[in-house]
């Protein structure tokens, strides 16, 4: 495998296990700080093996693949976080540092491990029970009420992986599925929330942690599409105690590099945690230029245990909007449309091919009026996709 060219001066060589779109965003912030980056990509085309030289092909479940990225790296990161326990203990064993470490990424590997883990620390999280049995499902189900949210416990994504349940007949598949009767299936009430928030922070190994402001994300279909920054009609209460849960998480989990903490608001504004992400996050897209400091560039200082950066926003809002594939392969001529049409627009596409629904890049705007930049993230989008045509 070739070694990628150290850039001169000391400056360390970061491998990131995975070339998706979050690999690829770190290449920005890398450049600008004078780090090499080295990335084990899927494929020769993987979105981030597009923009980086350094992207050796192999499979995040392939052992000698992922140790020889370590060799010729001074700290190891993830691009998600599926890489297997097995050869993340072998990855720990070679010496190099592993951020996050596996003991904390394993809590957003495992819906049920972290489940277990927030409700011994007393952070607020669902209703929750672990059913292997057609049984268990009635009862937790009689217990808090119909319908249920069923989810399986690992590689969950968009949605994908979680059913809405009205009784355990929903779930007869799900239960004689072969990796349930070993893990058994996460139970969660259904949460009555009036809209999804998420927390971002980054923590470094030496325990300094830094927060970006709540946000407020849109889903549709189950899939992210927008988020707001902050999150609006938030108090500053409010904002304060969800920034409290997920530092608290960072702290007690010892989360390194950044951590989301996705969470429900309820009517009353108390917040329950959803789930974790111990990655940049798309909750985070926003702050790529919507703060002093963005997540991509964050991670990195994070997991070489660099002072952090300031989180602050530049301006009052940001409103990012996911741009996902629609019909069409060609985005080229959407894409010039959209900065001719609103030069103030940040366009960012991740060099991916398009398939319909698929995440494929994002859009921010920043400034004071909330409801023009919604308006104006939420129409370059949907110009890209193919949605709108004027
Ligand atoms: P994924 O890992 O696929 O992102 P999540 O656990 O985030 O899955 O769930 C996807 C979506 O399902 C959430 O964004 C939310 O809208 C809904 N959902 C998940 N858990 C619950 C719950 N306990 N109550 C109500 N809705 C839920």
């Amino acid at each position: 495998m070739s070694k990628p060219v150290r850039s001169p001066g000391g400056f360390p060589v970061v491998g990131i296990i995975g070339g998706g779109q979050l690999a690829r965003m770190c290449a920005g912030p890398a450049a600008e700080l004078g780090l090499t980056l080295s990335v084990l990509a899927e494929a020769a085309d993987a979105s981030a093996a597009l923009v980086i030289p350094s992207a050796p092909v192999g499979q995040h479940t392939d052992l000698e693949a992922v140790l020889a990225l370590a060799e010729h790296c001074d700290v190891v990161t993830f691009d998600h976080e599926h890489v297997p326990a097995d050869i993340l203990a072998a990855l720990v064993a070679t010496g190099v540092p592993v951020h996050p470490r596996p003991e904390a990424l394993v809590f957003a590997q495992d819906k049920i491990a972290m489940r277990e883990r927030l409700t011994a620390l007393d952070v607020p999280c669902p209703a929750w029970a672990v059913a292997r049995t057609p049984a268990e499902v009635e009862a937790f189900g009689a217990e808090v009420g119909w319908p249920i949210i069923a989810k399986t416990p690992r590689g969950g994504y968009d949605g994908k992986g979680v059913l809405v349940a009205g009784s355990a007949g929903d779930l007869t598949q799900w239960l004689a599925h072969e990796g349930t009767a070993e893990t058994g299936l996460l139970l969660e009430e259904r949460v009555p929330f009036v809209r999804e928030l998420a927390a971002l922070v980054a923590r470094s190994p030496s325990g300094q942690a830094a927060a970006w402001p709540i946000v407020e994300t849109v889903q549709t279909d189950g899939i992210c599409t927008e988020v707001l920054a902050p999150a609006p009609a938030l108090t500053g209460g409010e904002a304060a105690a969800a920034t409290h849960i997920a530092l608290r998480i960072a702290g007690a989990l010892d989360v390194t590099g950044v951590l989301a903490v996705e969470l429900f608001e309820l009517a009353d504004g108390r917040v329950v945690v959803n789930e974790l992400a111990m990655r940049p996050h798309n909750s985070g897209h926003w702050s790529m230029d919507g703060a002093v400091t963005g997540q991509f560039e964050q991670h990195l200082r994070a997991v070489l245990d660099l002072p952090l950066g300031d989180p602050s926003p530049h301006e009052r809002w940001t409103v990012m909007a996911n741009v996902l594939g629609g019909e069409d392969e060609e985005l080229y001529s959407s894409y010039r449309h959209v900065m001719a049409r609103d030069p103030g627009a940040k366009v960012h596409l991740y060099g991916k091919g398009v398939r319909p629904g698929r995440k494929i890049g994002h859009v921010n705007v920043s400034g004071d009026d909330l409801a023009s930049l919604r308006e104006r993230a939420g129409h370059a989008a949907a110009y890209i996709q193919g949605k709108v045509r004027e």
